[in-house]
């Protein structure tokens, strides 16, 4: 996948997670962008109806650092059931 804002192709996946908050799965895979200096998230929605949606955002640096710096203490981000603060805690708009 390129980068959505400078269309450089992306470096690996930096961090990952899953949330159901409403019956609906969102699995986020963050991605940076080292030439442009932001970072990418790639989001797939699993829907009630069983459908499935794709969303790719560009995040200011600043933000993605943090989310990730979130991500990083959850002990199961990819675990959709993880109980933890961050999952209770962070919605699906970030
Ligand atoms: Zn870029
Ligand atoms: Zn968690």
């Amino acid at each position: 996948m390129n980068c959505p804002r400078c269309d450089q192709p992306l470096g690996p996946r930096v961090a990952g997670f899953a949330t159901r908050p409403a019956g609906e799965e969102y699995v986020h895979c963050w991605y940076r962008c080292e030439p442009c200096g932001h970072y990418v998230r790639d989001t797939v929605v699993d829907r009630f109806s069983g459908d499935t949606d794709r969303f790719v955002d560009v995040v200011q640096d600043e933000l993605g650092t943090r989310t990730i710096g979130l991500i990083a203490q959850c002990p199961a981000p990819l675990d959709d059931k993880c109980r933890c603060l961050v999952h209770s805690t962070v919605g699906v708009g970030w």
